[in-house]
């Protein structure tokens, strides 16, 4: 059992063990031991590791402590274990205890010191969002939205259809939220850091009534891990539930609507209509498997562009698209390997729109060299009359 040398650990003993004396049942779920082929870092390797370091029969070093940065949260292995066990949030907690040890893995604490530089350049491009959905001077007691700095970074055009979009469903001017909800610390290992980002993003949106959220990673953020260290917010609504219930506002996209402007993946045999397209979903983890989204995304899906392929394993079951729990920094050949497997399987299977709903899959997807449509962008399309968006 864990003993007193890693305390955020205690709380996960139960889990621990039955692991450590598990045949790995959830041996095939791990995206990253799939792609290494090594035992070390399947599930019950990195829960083992864990469990032997806070008995104190491991050192706890560098070498051992960046097995738990060996994963990319994406919680298949719960899906696949009968006792549910939480292996990427007691992963978490083990890069907790290491951060502060100091034997975090170097990529680990350059991306911390990477959030802190950033953060001016964050804070520009939701400026601009908010200029451009003339929302800048939007009081605190408007309802807050949280895009995600994955989005606002990376993908300002999807950032700016998020806004535009929420506004629409909401039904009234939203105000962008600066703060980032501190998620890339957590995955970092820095647990103080995610404590002081969480209290910092609570005490901006603690004069709107509500929050909508955005990004499914940030979304399980602020609901799950923000519980966890006691920080409490106004109600949260998560964008893709906004979406589905006003899904009858969307008008169905024609076939050529589906892609998105770096989209250049033709569809299959120029299907004369939307309803013949063939587009593909993704689950993202922290959406699907993080927050029980499967249905939500579908439904939306569904209006705007007819029968939606999948993939040979879907829902709970779905794979990784490489992206999350900062695999791509900390691993990034591993990374790259998980997304290239799953494009090579969509390809596989024919092919098509590839469509996500998370910033961190999009980008996995698009550097990976394989266009990727977010839902968010189609959803803009289908507000907006035809070749108005
Ligand atoms: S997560 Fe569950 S299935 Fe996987 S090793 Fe641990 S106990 Fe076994
Ligand atoms: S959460 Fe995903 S990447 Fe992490 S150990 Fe489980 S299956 Fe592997």
């Amino acid at each position: 059992m864990p003993g007193p040398a890693l305390p955020l650990l205690d709380a996960h003993r139960h889990s621990l063990e039955t692991c450590v004396y598990c045949p790995k049942l959830c041996r095939t779920a791990c995206p990253v031991s799939n792609a290494e082929a090594s035992e070390t870092v399947t599930p019950w390797g990195k829960m083992s590791t864990a469990y032997f370091s806070g008995r104190g029969d491991l050192p706890l070093d560098a070498n051992y402590a960046s097995t738990a940065w060996a994963c990319s949260g994406c919680f298949a292995c719960r899906s696949f274990c009968e006792h549910q066990n939480p292996v990427a949030t007691v992963l978490m907690d083990a890069r907790a205890e290491a951060y502060a040890r100091g034997v975090a893995p170097e990529q680990a604490r350059k991306a911390v010191a990477n959030w802190h530089a950033r953060a001016p350049e964050i804070t520009n491009s939701v400026n601009v969002v908010a200029t451009q959905t003339d929302t800048d001077r939007a009081p605190e007691t408007s309802v807050a939205l949280l895009i995600g700095c994955g989005y606002a970074r990376r993908f300002p055009d999807v950032a700016l259809d998020a806004a535009r979009t929420t506004m629409a469903f909401v039904g009234s001017k939203t105000r962008p939220v600066r703060a980032c909800c501190g998620l890339p610390l957590l995955h970092a290992g820095d647990h103080d850091g995610f404590v002081r980002a969480a209290r910092r993003f609570a005490a901006e949106v603690s004069r709107a009534p509500s929050l909508v959220v955005v990004d499914p990673g940030c979304a399980r953020t602020l609901l799950q891990e923000y519980p966890r260290v006691g920080v409490a917010l106004p109600p949260v609504n998560v964008w893709i539930d906004l979406a589905a219930r006003e899904r009858m506002r969307l008008r169905p996209l024609e076939a050529d609507e589906l892609t998105g402007e770096r989209a250049t993946e033709p569809a299959p045999s120029s299907p004369p209509s939307n309803r013949a397209a063939r587009v593909r979903f993704h689950d993202p983890c922290q959406l699907g498997r993080g927050l029980g989204k499967f249905d939500e995304p579908r439904s939306v899906l569904e209006r705007v562009a007819g029968n939606i392929a999948g993939f040979t394993r879907d829902r709970d079951a779905g794979e990784c698209s490489g992206g999350g729990g900062l695999l791509p920094v900390t691993r990034p050949e591993t990374s790259l390997a998980i997304a290239q497997e799953r494009i090579a399987e969509h390809k596989r299977l024919g092919g098509g729109v590839l469509i996500t709903h998370c910033a961190s899959s999009l980008h996995r997807f698009r550097s990976a060299g394989t266009p990727a449509v977010d839902l968010i962008t189609l959803v803009a399309r289908a507000l907006s009359p035809r070749n108005s968006a």
